[in-house]
């Protein structure tokens, strides 16, 4: 399988929806599907608000809004939406058991030359394959949010995924506009693993005094061309979402720079979550 032409998303939120956008831009025929009442709707709804800011920057003409729009069609089953596709793409939430289960179901449903692929951010793929008769087409994709905006798709392959699956999706990937990199499947993969590692140690930096956060932010941004510092970008993200991420990769790594700094665990506690609660490394004033 080289060729996909249509490509099945199943979970239409933060991500499926934005997965569901770029291959339509990249000229596949999309099925997006959500067991929840209502979800597919505000999904398209989101595609429809992302299309129009891509008007107002110059980047998408109508033409091209309406010719995305038109190769999207939607499905509360998921199974329905799979018959006949060439790739599955899943964004449904990140629990082992639920994404098994899916593709348990779906597996015997697509053809025999379908790619099933998983969005996950930290799950093991070989363990999700473990749950479809054909391993071997179970891969990762791991988008980026927001994922039309965001260049990266981590290419996840277990021991089992096949050179036709990982070459299939690297060039969907690339049609998509992004770029693919491919990764083998261990914890945090590359993206988390190497950014939560700068996380921390920022932190231990900030708790031993070395440098105000805003300076140990400007290091980077200054001093290395990151767009963002690592203690703001935790901000963003979550620092309850880090915590949880420094946890996993320490038992699952067994590597103590996973180790999660006191003062992450102590704002944590105290709710200081970062910018959605308003307070984290830093104040904001303007919450999203
Ligand atoms: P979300 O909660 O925004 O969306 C999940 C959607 O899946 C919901 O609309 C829900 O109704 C639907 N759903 C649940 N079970 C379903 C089922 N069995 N069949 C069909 N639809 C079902 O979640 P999200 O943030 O888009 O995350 C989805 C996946 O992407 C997770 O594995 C997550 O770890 C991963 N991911 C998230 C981000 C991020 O920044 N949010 C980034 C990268 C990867």
């Amino acid at each position: 399988m080289t060729d996909i032409r249509t490509v099945t998303v199943v979970g239409a939120g933060t991500m499926g929806h934005g997965i569901a956008q770029v291959a339509a831009q990249a000229g596949c025929t999309v099925r997006l599907a959500d067991s929840l009442p209502g979800a597919v709707a505000s999904g398209l709804a989101r595609i429809r608000g992302n299309l129009e800011g891509a008007i107002q920057r110059g980047k998408v003409t109508a033409e091209a809004r309406d010719a995305t729009l038109a190769r999207i069609s939607v499905f509360d089953d998921p199974v329905a939406a799979a018959r006949g596709t060439d790739l599955v793409i899943e964004a449904i939430p990140e629990q082992l058991t639920l994404k098994q289960a899916l593709f348990r179901e779906l597996d015997p449903v697509v053809p025999s030359h379908a790619i099933l692929a998983t969005n996950t951010s930290s799950l093991a793929i070989g363990q999700i394959a473990a749950a479809a008769t054909t391993p071997g087409r179970v891969i990762g994709m791991h988008f980026f949010n927001p994922v039309h905006l965001m260049k990266l798709v981590e290419i996840v392959v277990h021991e089992g995924s096949t050179p036709a699956a990982r070459d299939a999706v690297i060039a969907l990937a690339r049609a998509m506009g992004k770029e693919p990199i491919v990764v083998k499947d261990s914890p945090g993969f590359a993206s988390s693993r190497l950014g939560l590692a700068l996380g921390l140690e920022a932190m231990r930096m900030l708790e031993a005094g070395v440098a105000s956060a805003e300076d140990i932010d400007k290091a980077m941004v200054l001093g290395y061309n990151h767009p963002m510092g690592p203690l703001r970008l935790t901000d963003l993200v979550g620092l309850d979402v880090r915590l949880a991420i420094a946890r996993y990769l320490e038992q699952a790594l067994g590597s103590p720079v996973f180790r999660a700094p006191e003062i992450l665990a102590r704002l944590v506690s105290e709710g200081k979550l970062g910018k959605k609660v308003g307070e984290g490394f830093y104040h904001w004033t303007e919450r999203p």
